[in-house]
């Protein structure tokens, strides 16, 4: 019997990464990277405003209040423009106002100049507008009064550069923008978006198929005959899988018949990276999956761990055949240590198992010494900062109610279990 890290390791070795591939950005979320990024734009690509508000000169608000003739309007999208210098006594004629605001605003004159006995301009601004040339800071919309004439109060001093976002002080071009073996994040695809990037090189998903092996198996009756049951194993592997970020694919449930099962695995082989099959790899005399595996240089392995003793595991042609125990817990169980961080190599994670959690047992779990290191199924939650641990009532491989029940895995070494209170290591599933 092999103890867990051995054969953990026995199984990776035979999963080997995907060549990567070119996936839009639709399909990348969760991928690993296998190129690194690099910027072709700046970003802000143009020095913008990041308030509404008026774009002004500072030095004008020297000694505030100050109040500005307003020379225009710039949306979000309008090419970029210039403020008015101060002896630009036309200015309201030459600028092209642009919004029906302004065409009501604009109708200030000269007289209005007179009246706030002023000629020094600032031009009103939303969020994400390009900063018009002589400006060279932003006041917020909030601390400003526009009034009727076309002009607006500023009543303090605004500082140079207030509310302006540099052109490229986000991301500079030729810069790294996201490294290789990054995993992409919704955050990431945006900034790759933000350089017209809308096709990149990750490590391709796993496309795994999932057969459930078992002649007693049934599926979609009414009725169920005497002796036959009804499949979960592959209703459990396929969303483990998609959970798992890698592509499923249902590919039914086989007979314990040997011609059948090498059928099964020649078919996937064409085009699945992987196959994980449940049941047929015990000690019976019609357990064939460990049969066929072995046959064509496959292994079968007894792990010193409960649930989930049996695994069987081998290539055929490029695939990597992951053969799990029939009893849907240790089909579970079995994905979670072996398959699951196989096929995360395989799709060039560098990180394959599940994080482990310091928790705290918040009831007795017993068991005795047997040389392996059991899985209990478990409810945590997460209580005055610390995970708090209890096993699920049903605790049988077989027992599927009470692993529907649990939202983790707890961690119990050879011994005589844990006490109410002792320290347990967790494993999330959820
Ligand atoms: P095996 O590993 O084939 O010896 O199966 C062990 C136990 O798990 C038996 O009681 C099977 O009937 C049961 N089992 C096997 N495959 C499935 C499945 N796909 N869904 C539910 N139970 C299963
Ligand atoms: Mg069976």
């Amino acid at each position: 019997m092999l103890d867990l890290e051995t054969a953990q390791k026995q199984v990776l070795e035979i999963c080997e990464r995907l060549t990567p591939q070119a996936y839009p950005l639709a399909d990348a979320l969760g991928c690993v990277l296998a190129e690194k990024q690099i910027a072709q734009f700046e970003v802000p690509h143009f020095d913008n405003t990041a308030m509404d508000g008026f774009a002004l000169r500072a030095e004008d608000t020297k000694n505030p209040p100050t109040t500005l003739k307003i020379a225009g309007t710039i949306l979000a999208g309008d090419k970029p423009t210039s403020l008015p210098s101060v002896n630009s006594s036309k200015m309201s004629n030459n600028l092209k106002s642009n919004s029906k605001i302004d065409k009501l605003k604009n109708g200030a004159t000269e007289n209005d100049s007179i009246k706030h006995a002023t000629t020094n301009y600032a031009m009103k601004i939303m969020t994400g507008a390009p900063i018009p040339k002589g400006a060279d800071a932003i006041i917020e919309v909030e601390k400003t009064k526009e009034d009727e004439t076309g002009f607006v109060e500023i009543a303090e001093e605004v500082k140079e550069g207030n509310y302006i976002r540099r052109a490229g002080e986000n991301i500079s071009k030729g810069q790294v923008i996201i490294s290789k073996g990054k995993i992409l994040t919704p955050a990431m695809l945006g900034v790759l978006a933000s350089q017209s990037i809308y096709e990149v090189s990750v490590f391709p998903k796993c496309r795994v198929g999932v057969v459930s092996t078992g002649s007693e198996l049934m599926e979609g009756s009414k009725n169920l005959p005497a002796g036959k049951i009804f499949d979960s194993n592959r209703h459990i592997l396929l969303s483990l899988i998609e959970k798992a970020g890698m592509e499923p694919v249902d590919l039914g449930i086989i007979n314990d018949k040997e011609s059948a099962i090498l059928k099964a695995v020649e078919k996937a082989s064409k085009f699945c990276n992987a196959l994980i099959t449940s049941g047929g790899v015990s000690m019976g005399d019609f357990d064939f999956v460990k049969k066929v595996l072995t046959q064509n240089k496959g292994s079968a392995i007894q792990v010193a761990i409960k649930p989930s003793k049996p695994l069987a595991f081998g290539r055929f042609d490029n695939m990597v055949i992951f053969g799990l125990p029939g009893n849907p817990v240790s089909a579970l169980v079995s994905f979670e240590l072996f398959a699951r961080p196989g096929l995360r190599k395989m799709s060039g994670f560098k990180m394959l198992e599940r994080p482990r959690f310091d928790a705290v047992a918040a009831a007795d779990f017993k068991r005795e010494p047997d040389g392996k290191t059991h899985f209990a199924r478990v409810k945590w939650k997460w209580k005055n900062g610390t995970y708090k641990v209890k096993p699920v009532e049903m605790q049988g491989s077989h027992q599927l109610q009470g692993l529907a029940e649990a939202n983790g895995l707890a961690i119990i070494e050879d011994g005589n279990g844990v006490t109410t209170g002792e320290a347990i290591k967790l494993i999330c599933l959820d």
